[in-house]
């Protein structure tokens, strides 16, 4: 990128900016190459500024919330990333069971907050890391299946921008969400109103204390990782977890990675792993289940 550039892109944008920014301060997983470019947008005509930069200069964008599900490569990120950091973007309002929220909030302290309002529906995203942004374009919950809902069961309205820089609202209608996976990927999300239901505090957070405890005695929480690698498939009988498990790939080491010895289906970063040895685990599951099982995985992670 050449000095007027810069120069054209400092010169328009208020939010913080930096250049070559190692993206491992951004991820859970700790690993990850550096970002040509690097924006904290302050708030929306901020955002539509910088995207309208990023369309006339040709320039790829990636927009990452809390980095938490997301691998980035070791050669970095060639374009631009966007991170809705500031306090305009973490805003709530409750009204009755109507909740609109910043795409920037943090998805637990949600939970704790709606816990605390008496607002049912969200307990199973407790635990959960990451933005709000984050968990509806993933449409982030407890689990596949139907019963421990997802946040997408709850949204009424989104409001996003475009990459060309326009913000619109989108409704229900116009929203499509599956297991880890939604419509969005044309937008940046930007605020989220959600329709829950009343209910008392104290079964709220005891609710919230069983998914918790359920996912510290499964998960991996003690090495940086970005959560579950693959979805579980459609129709098979076993879980990934089970499927990696039976297959005796649990501790297996490639570099500074390894298969979670806890949850299979976890890949955490034990000791300085690339992002080249996560793809190589990566690579090990993919063949072996698809040999044994004959079911290509899909990845839940986001690999950029
Ligand atoms: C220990 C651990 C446990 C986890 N447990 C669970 C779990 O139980 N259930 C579950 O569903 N997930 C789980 N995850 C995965 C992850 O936390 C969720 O997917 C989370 O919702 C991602 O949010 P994020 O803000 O970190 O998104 P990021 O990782 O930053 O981004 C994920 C995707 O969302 C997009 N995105 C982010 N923000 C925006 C935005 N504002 N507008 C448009 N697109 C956006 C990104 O471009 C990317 O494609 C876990 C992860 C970890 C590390």
């Amino acid at each position: 990128m050449n000095r007027d550039v810069i120069t054209d892109l400092k010169g328009s944008v208020k939010g913080k900016i930096r250049f070559k920014e190692r993206l491992s301060g951004h991820t859970s997983f700790r690993i990850c190459g550096p970002a040509d470019i690097w924006v904290e947008t302050r708030d929306i005509k901020d955002l539509a500024k910088i995207l309208l930069f990023a369309k006339r200069h040709n320039t790829r964008v990636f927009v990452v919330g809390g980095g938490t599900n997301i691998l980035a490569g070791d050669s970095g990120f060639k374009g631009m990333v966007i991170h809705l950091g500031s306090p305009i973007f973490k805003k709530v309002d409750i009204k009755g069971t109507l909740l609109k929220v910043g795409a920037g909030f943090n998805v637990s302290r949600l939970v704790r907050l709606c816990c605390e309002k008496g607002l049912e529906g969200l307990e199973s995203l407790i635990g959960i890391p990451g933005s709000v942004g984050g968990a509806v374009f993933m449409n982030a919950g407890g689990s596949a299946n139907p019963v421990f809902k997802n946040i997408g069961d709850h949204i009424v309205s989104l409001k996003v921008m475009d990459y060309s820089g326009k913000a619109k609202i989108l409704k229900k209608k116009d929203l499509r969400f599956g297991y880890r996976r939604s419509n969005l990927s044309s937008y940046v999300i930007l605020e989220a109103t959600l329709r829950l239901k009343k209910q008392k505090s104290f079964v709220l957070n005891s609710r919230c204390a069983n998914f918790l405890s359920m996912k510290r005695n499964k998960q991996s929480l003690d090495m940086p990782s970005a959560g579950c690698v693959f979805k579980n498939p459609k129709d098979s009988q076993f879980s990934c977890g089970q499927m990696i498990d039976m297959l005796g790939l649990k501790g297996t080491v490639s570099g500074g990675a390894q298969i979670s010895e806890k949850h299979a289906n976890f890949i955490v970063n034990r000791d300085r792993a690339s992002s080249g040895d996560v793809l190589q685990l990566i690579g090990i599951i993919k063949k072996r289940v698809l040999q044994n099982y004959n079911i290509p995985l899909e990845l839940e992670i986001k690999i950029i």
